[in-house]
């Protein structure tokens, strides 16, 4: 976790940023501005517009940190390490204790976080679950990559989830993701590389040869959505002596000038490199806009907003486990955005054999339980997932569009989201539980259903409810423009999707008593 003298730190130098680039174009309005917030600063909801913002602060380091899925597990990882989580491995035999910190990830694009409760007696307690996922839809790079055209490099790639993908035009371009990389003594390591200099960029046709640009912007995703990396004249004379030394099928599979880069960029010979998966991603980094510095400008917020909150909530609740009876857990799941089946995304066994795994250890108690199925099937019933994905913010431009009683507002809080259909899990006693919880510590919250008339996405919670036959809410935090390369989200809602799901984990158990459904 970013240390809080840090965070002011950054906050100073962003109203600092901020107030300057007013200044600049008008004098007058700088110090009217200066003024206004000075008064701000002695009203008595300064304290909390501050922490706000801090957090805020914090999530955009986050998504700073996070251009890929990889990236994004390991600064999961390194901010769980900080808070005194213990990694582990799927591979190895668990050895758990009361007021344990554990941690591990698949793949390394997938990870689970848990705290055992002081109270949690083996086969007795129940899980407290937040879902969330760390994909975005993307550009990545073919296994074959190498294209060139009319004096251009170019690098294939192909389309990773359902983005708008005419946002990726004409953006500034770097590349992430991670290296299979082989080492001296014959081993390969997962490595990740961050390339932010921007090398690649899908350019758009001049509206002096396209008349029909601004009707219907339409484009052939395959031949005209290639990104250029470097002219060939350039190429050519920067061209390294290794490259002609190199063995057949890196050549022949990618432009040397990218597997160079690569190389350069991870400080390693350009032959280490085996395999990757790359994605690309815009260079643009994310950062708090709008007048007051009330939105958050960035790629990712779907999902890496709701994966932010659901680790905050872990971390910030984890060293108060005294009274805690359950097991608090975070899955943070890969593969969401092409539906989530693989071997670490939510429709894998990744939560279900996590569950089983804790449940057969003997934490809490002389012994393990002699049936796990039975203790496992007992387990679910006293446990609830929260499926943690964002949500949709009402469009001032496109109002007409949402269903006119839901309709949610940025800085109102997270959204509860509910489908008669199913395609979001929730039902009237897991709503009635997240609403009694929120408002026992005056967290905001509202609700969403789309329109009868309109397309519903889903999310992993019909999925892995039905999976595990666990009682399940869909909430998050409301956002614009929903898989666009550039989003935005509402600064306070950061926070209240934090304290949501830390008053989620502190309660469930002690709410969840008073509710009975058979
Ligand atoms: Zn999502």
């Amino acid at each position: 976790m970013v240390g809080c003298s840090n965070l002011f730190k950054q906050l100073g130098i962003s109203l600092k940023r901020r107030t300057s680039s007013i200044s600049t174009s008008n004098t007058l309005i700088a110090s009217s501005f200066v003024s206004e917030k000075k008064m701000d600063y002695s009203t008595s909801g300064h304290h909390q517009q501050n922490q706000h913002q801090q957090e805020a602060v914090d999530f955009v380091d986050f998504l700073n940190a996070s251009p890929s899925p990889f990236h994004a597990v390991h600064e999961a990882s390194g901010r769980l390490e900080k808070a005194g989580f213990e990694k582990i491995s799927e591979k190895d035999e668990w050895h758990l204790k009361k007021k344990g910190k554990y941690y591990f990830t698949r793949n390394g694009s997938s990870l689970v976080a848990f705290v055992v409760g002081d109270k949690y007696q083996a086969g007795q307690g129940g899980f407290s679950i937040v879902g969330a996922h760390t994909d975005s839809p993307c550009l990545k790079v073919k296994p074959i990559s190498k294209k060139e055209s009319v004096g251009y490099i170019e690098v294939g790639v192909q389309l990773y989830g359902g983005g708008i993908w005419h946002t990726w035009f004409d953006r500034d371009l770097g590349i992430a993701g991670r290296v299979m990389v082989q080492q001296h003594d014959g081993t390969y390591k997962h490595t990740l590389v961050h390339i932010k200099k921007p090398i690649l960029r899908v350019p758009t046709l001049a509206i002096h040869l396209d008349g029909s640009a601004n009707e219907a912007f339409k484009f052939n995703k395959e031949t005209q959505m290639l990104p250029i990396l470097a002219t060939a004249a350039k190429s050519s004379l920067n061209a390294k002596k290794e490259e002609r030394a190199w063995g057949p099928d890196q050549t022949k599979n990618h432009h040397p000038a990218l597997i160079n880069v690569l190389a350069e960029t991870m400080k390693v010979e350009a032959r280490q490199i085996c395999d990757f998966e790359l994605c690309l991603f815009d260079t643009q980094p994310a950062t708090l806009g709008g007048l007051y510095d009330e939105f958050v400008f960035s790629a990712r917020l779907d999902n890496l907003g709701m994966t932010y909150c659901s680790l905050m909530a872990l971390i910030q609740s984890c060293n108060d486990v005294s009274d805690e009876s359950n097991i608090r857990l975070i899955s943070l799941f890969d593969n969401e955005e092409i539906g989530s089946t693989s071997a670490h995304g939510a429709n894998s066994n990744l939560l279900p054999c996590t569950m089983e795994r804790i449940l057969s250890s003997n934490v809490g108690s002389k012994s393990a339980p002699k049936n796990i199925k039975v203790a496992f099937e007992q387990a679910v019933h006293k446990s609830m997932l929260v499926s943690a994905d964002m949500a949709h913010a009402v469009n001032p431009n496109y109002a007409e569009k949402y269903e006119e009683n839901h309709r949610p507002q940025m800085h109102k809080g997270t959204v509860i989201k509910i489908n008669a259909n199913q395609r979001y899990a929730t039902t009237a006693p897991t709503s009635l539980i997240l609403r009694e919880i929120a408002r026992q510590k005056e967290v905001p919250i509202q609700e969403f259903v789309v329109r009868n008339d309109s397309s519903c996405g889903s999310t992993i919670g019909p999925m892995l409810s039905a999976k595990l036959g666990i009682r399940t809410v869909d909430i998050g935090n409301p956002q614009l423009s929903m898989h666009s390369i550039r989003e935005t989200g509402g600064v306070d809602d950061v926070k209240h999707g934090t304290d949501l799901l830390k008053a989620f984990f502190e309660l469930f158990p002690s709410v969840d008593a008073r509710v009975f459904v058979d």
